[in-house]
């Protein structure tokens, strides 16, 4: 039984309304299996086509460059909402949502809120769509239930790896989350950003766990990487390449900080960010990470020497206090 919705006949119309000769599909990683199925769709379709082997982390990764330098005329792009638009090859996006029972999972969540009586609601793309359900259960579970919508993002109570709006603005009248979606990060980040206790009612896992502990873990990991990099002497500022990442304006504003609080700055372009690639500079000592955000919070350990994002940098700095990163600085610049 299929889990995701893949709108295949979507896509199909749409190649052929187009009509697009050659389509590039990117893929999240946890959906890179699929590629091979939806290529055969696509050439059924009439159109040949290519699958990105490479890494696909958000819609801020759009490989326009990569479907021009292939001739591509349709970009299929699976599993994000639309983040920037860009007009140089046609984009359709396919949010590839769950198509599971979401019942057991949050009824699992409601027991373990059961201290709390107004629960903000939150869930990432694939999962906006069954929000009104979680909704319901939770109504009969004697709950109150807010899903704040500040209008960053494509739907209401979505979140993504770095932007926390919708839970941010309901924060005040909540007093706890459930995130509905599989895997920790984004509820970790629900709760660093509301500091609201965060329970995961993960539908495909069937089950709901809080994410306390590792929220813990992760601002011992963050403090330690602040103190560890007052020590450098030496820093790289990193400059990602992918399309919705790339910062120039904060790396260079972040060099300039750097340097006139003594210490040297190299600023650094890069596409996949990897412990491998940053071990390759041995002068530098720590790095500031003006890219992808999450990079720094989910990947700590991995790295040698401290990746640390602009906010972070700040308070090494002194120039931002813990307690102001704390309550709604860990993303964005
Ligand atoms: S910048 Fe990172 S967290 Fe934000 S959408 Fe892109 S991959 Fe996701």
């Amino acid at each position: 039984m299929t889990k995701i919705d893949f709108k295949e006949e979507k896509v199909k119309r749409e190649i052929e309304r187009r009509g697009a000769k050659r389509v590039l599909i990117q893929l999240p990683e946890g959906l890179k299996r699929e590629g091979p199925r939806l290529g055969a769709i696509v050439e059924k379709a009439g159109a040949v086509p290519f699958v990105s082997a490479d890494s696909c982390y958000g819609a801020c990764d759009l490989a326009t460059l990569d479907a021009e330098s292939l001739g591509v005329d349709l970009i299929v792009h699976y599993g994000h909402s639309e983040m920037m638009k860009q007009e140089r090859v046609q984009t359709l996006f396919v949010e590839a949502r769950a198509t599971i029972s979401i019942k057991s999972s949050v009824k699992k969540a409601i027991r373990l809120l059961k201290n709390y009586s107004n629960i903000g609601l939150v869930a990432t793309i694939q999962h906006t769509h069954m929000l009104n359900k979680a909704r319901e259960l939770l109504l009969k579970g004697g709950k109150t239930v807010a899903i704040g919508d500040a209008g960053q993002s494509k739907y209401a109570g979505q979140v993504i790896g770095c932007d926390f709006s919708n839970a941010r603005l309901i924060s005040k009248d909540v007093e706890a989350f459930l995130f509905l979606g599989g895997g920790r990060f984004h509820a970790i980040g629900v709760e660093l950003v509301t500091g609201k206790p965060t329970i995961v009612a993960d539908p495909y896992e069937r089950r709901a766990y809080p994410v306390r502990d590792e929220v813990v873990r992760v601002l011992k990991e963050r403090w330690a990487s602040i103190c560890k990099a007052k020590e450098a002497k030496a820093f790289g500022v990193l400059i990602g390449l992918k399309t919705g990442q790339k910062r120039v304006r904060d790396a260079l504003r972040m060099k300039r900080k750097l340097e006139k609080n003594g210490r040297k700055a190299t600023l650094l372009s890069i596409r996949e960010i990897t412990p491998n690639v940053l071990m390759q500079f041995l002068g530098i000592n720590a790095y500031v990470n003006t890219a992808c955000p999450r990079i720094s919070l989910d990947d700590t350990l991995s790295f040698r020497k401290p990746v640390l994002t602009y906010n972070e940098t700040l308070v090494m700095l002194g120039r931002k206090s813990w307690e102001e990163l704390c309550r709604k600085g860990w993303f964005g610049s």
